[in-house]
């Protein structure tokens, strides 16, 4: 379903189903960054409050911990995301409609 590293195709390659209502927008990196970014970031701070590093330890360690992290799930995430949209027919919010006038149980005659 992606086309490059996170861009969508336009249809799905298995069914044709058009991708033009996915739109998780930043919701992946907001996920990614609450469960493994605040994370790796704690640790970092740990590291460097408990052992007072030289930078380059930071920049070898922490950083490389935190692209690992983050990068890999991206995707994924995206994906499921997608596919939860679809499922759940996850949309703007539109105003209900009233049913036509003659869209009631027909009366027999
Ligand atoms: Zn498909």
């Amino acid at each position: 379903m992606f086309d490059g590293f996170i861009t969508l195709k336009p249809r799905c390659e298995a069914c044709g189903l058009d991708y033009s209502f996915a739109d998780p927008a930043d919701g992946p990196a907001f996920f990614i960054m609450m469960t493994m970014a605040f994370p790796v970031t704690a640790f970092g701070i740990w590291l460097e409050l408990a052992y007072e590093p030289p930078v380059w330890v930071h920049a070898v360690v922490t950083l490389p911990l935190l692209l690992l992290a983050c990068v890999p799930v991206i995707r994924p995430l995206k994906g499921l995301f997608i596919a939860s949209q679809y499922i759940n027919k996850a949309g703007e919010g539109r105003l209900a409609t009233s049913p036509a006038p003659n869209a009631g149980p027909t009366t027999g005659g």
